[in-house]
């Protein structure tokens, strides 16, 4: 048996878990949150459900590993650090160099930060995060896992923008999506859940979380994608704008006395979607439960995000030119079953129907279409952890 970690670095977080492989079973897994900042956090919760945390000053992402892999020890989950053979690493840009998940070594690492132009807010953190494994266990297999590999399967019209084809070729100005380690594992998970070859099917897949994104999968590849340079594009996220006029950032700058284009971005990034809307939260529960006492603005967030995402099922069956199946995964789709009854009550016209007492049902997988829908539709649990621990035990050979 050998133990694996995935890990997802955020620019003040850390998040982890430890795998016994190939079993993909679960020995541990926490999160280290408000890394540089005075009082960061660290829980880690393994075993039968027991649970460990403290608060301290972590500076760092070099201290954030170490407190992490002394912490496994301490807590006996391993007992030396030589029973950890592999790290995968969550990263956001891949760009058109990674079209699979890779093991770092020196080049890949400096192609990886030469991506950070593609994903400011993430892939610098990431590398920090790599750099500190690399530094404390060295001698591991570290591989590289990219948001944006699975969807380097789209074709040429699905990813390029209608702006002059100079900007494509000289700087890589293109539609790179994101997400796609969740869109690849449901996808499949669909497939075999239907008991069909993925190959024969054509899926939608609507990974609905604080971000969120749809991918139209033909024959178990991405061919279009609603995110987009960045993840700011697509749907109504919980604090991105998705998509908009490009021609509202100088009008709206001018009237708001933005200073720069930046701020603006920022806005869009952080202050718009469900948030912006509602003016009530980022969080779907929140919203959902502020709409349902009647306020407008909470109701008026959540009809532009249920719209929102039928728009795009809309689009990807013209895409496709049909749909088998689609799948609702990430902390709104799994959970929410207003969100799934909504949007799939939109969706009559494709022979979609959903059965309302297994669409109640949640924490697992299922099959929530009727036996009479045209379409099937799942409630599939994403799990991007456990495909970052294959890939580290598939690149490992
Ligand atoms: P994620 O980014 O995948 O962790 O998803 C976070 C989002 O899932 C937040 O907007 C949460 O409000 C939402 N969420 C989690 N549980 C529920 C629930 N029971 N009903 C509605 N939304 C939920």
């Amino acid at each position: 048996m050998s133990k694996t970690i995935a890990i997802n670095a955020g620019s003040s977080s850390l998040k982890f878990q430890l795998f016994a492989m190939p079993e993909e079973v679960v020995l541990a897994k926490g999160l280290v949150e408000r890394i540089g900042l005075k009082d960061s956090i660290f829980t880690v919760s393994y075993g039968e459900g027991q649970k460990h945390s403290l608060t301290l000053d972590i500076a760092n992402h070099d201290q954030a590993v170490q407190m992490l892999l002394d912490t496994l020890l301490e807590l006996n989950i391993v007992k030396d650090y030589s029973e950890i053979t592999g790290v995968g690493h969550r990263v956001v840009a891949g760009g058109e160099i990674f079209k699979d998940s890779a093991l770092i070594d020196d080049k890949a690492l400096e192609q990886i930060e030469s991506l950070a132009e593609y994903a400011p807010l993430h892939q610098m953190a990431e590398v920090a995060g790599i750099k500190a494994f690399k530094k404390l266990l060295p001698n591991i297999t570290s591989v590289a896992v990219f948001d944006t590999s699975f969807h380097t399967s789209m074709p040429k019209k699905a990813y390029l923008y209608s702006l002059p084809m100079e900007y494509y070729e000289k700087y890589g100005a293109r539609r790179y999506g994101a997400h796609g380690t969740s869109h690849n594992y449901v996808s499949r998970r669909a497939a075999e859940m239907l008991g069909k070859d993925i190959s024969e099917l054509k899926i939608i897949t609507c990974h609905l979380g604080n971000g969120g994104s749809i991918t139209a999968v033909n024959g178990g590849k991405s061919v279009d994608t609603s995110m987009g340079f960045t993840p700011l594009a697509g749907i109504t996220m919980g604090t991105r704008a998705g998509d908009f006029d490009a021609s509202l950032i100088p009008f709206l700058m001018e009237k708001e006395n933005i200073a720069t284009v930046n701020e603006f971005i920022d806005i869009a990034n952080k202050k718009s979607g469900l948030l912006g809307i509602s003016g009530v939260s980022s969080d779907m529960r929140d919203v959902e439960s502020a709409a349902a006492q009647g306020n407008e603005h909470a109701q008026l967030a959540y009809d532009i995000f249920i719209y929102r995402i039928q728009k795009y099922i809309g689009q990807y069956v013209a895409a496709m030119n049909g749909v088998d199946a689609i799948v609702f995964t990430a902390g709104i789709g799994e959970n929410s079953m207003e969100t799934r009854r909504d949007v799939i009550a939109g969706l009559s016209w494709f022979g979609c129907e959903i059965d309302s007492e297994i669409n109640k049902l949640r924490g697992e997988e299922y099959i929530i279409s009727t036996k009479e829908s045209k379409v099937a539709v799942l409630n599939i649990p994403t799990n991007e952890e456990v495909e970052i621990a294959r890939d580290v035990e598939r690149l490992r050979g």
